[in-house]
């Protein structure tokens, strides 16, 4: 047994075979003491996360944003702090009612040996509506599209559209259709300008008051759309 790795803890060799695999050690220990006995990353959260569960957008920083993995992933990360370079990860996760579940398995570089490590991670969520839902869900829309046409084909290829263009970032609340065509309120002004000016053809607008709060008079803009 010259120069065979031998852990300073548990005793056991490195040219050992257990449980059917052979034990890889971290520098003086074999790895299951390195793990029980490192400190890989912090698992408290400090804030609630905000999630919207009627659109399924979180806001990681600043503004709900589409929710993916990837970016779950770098949030979590700048949460945890990670004391190790992170070679690879496998990550799943779960949007319960007051909880995210993220379930990893990292494998960490350890001074340059990969080392494996899976944790169950459940950060505390705030699972209001967003602003946005609310809106919508109060009727709130500070734009009105009128798409008119003689061809229902194009009143309907338009109105994807457009509609498709402002889910991206703002939405679409109720679809009124009429005998001359389509009428479409949009949550957000910006957004219902921006779609229909996408589409390259020459629009009219106008303004109609529709209410005062906190003594600024509020104004609803009317986009008609020719196709
Ligand atoms: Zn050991
Ligand atoms: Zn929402």
């Amino acid at each position: 047994m010259n120069n065979v790795k031998q852990c300073p803890k548990c005793g056991k060799f490195e040219n050992q075979v257990y449980d059917g695999k052979p034990l890889g050690f971290v520098g003086f220990f074999c790895q299951d003491c390195f793990l029980k006995d490192t400190k890989f990353y912090s698992t408290e959260f400090v804030d609630k996360l905000r999630h919207c569960p009627k659109c399924s957008r979180t806001r990681f920083s600043g503004e709900f944003e589409t929710t993916t993995s990837g970016k779950i992933a770098r949030w979590l990360f700048t949460k945890i702090k990670p004391k190790f370079p992170i070679k690879s990860y496998n990550m799943t996760y779960k949007f319960a009612k007051s909880y995210l579940v993220v379930n990893i398995s990292f494998i960490f570089l350890v001074n340059s040996t990969p080392v494996s490590k899976s944790d169950v991670f459940y950060v505390p969520l705030d699972s209001n509506a967003c602003t946005m839902c609310n809106r919508v869900s109060g009727g709130y829309h500070e734009a009105l599209i009128q798409i008119r046409s003689s061809k229902p084909t194009k009143i309907e290829s338009t109105a994807k559209k457009l509609i498709r263009f402002i889910e991206q970032d703002s939405a679409i609340g109720q679809i009124i259709h009429l005998k001359e065509g389509l009428d479409i309120e949009v949550v957000d002004k910006r957004s219902a300008i921006a779609a229909t000016h996408s589409l390259g053809i020459s629009l009219s607008t106008s303004r109609t008051l529709v209410g005062q709060k906190a003594g600024k008079r509020l104004f609803r803009q009317t986009i008609l759309v020719r196709v």
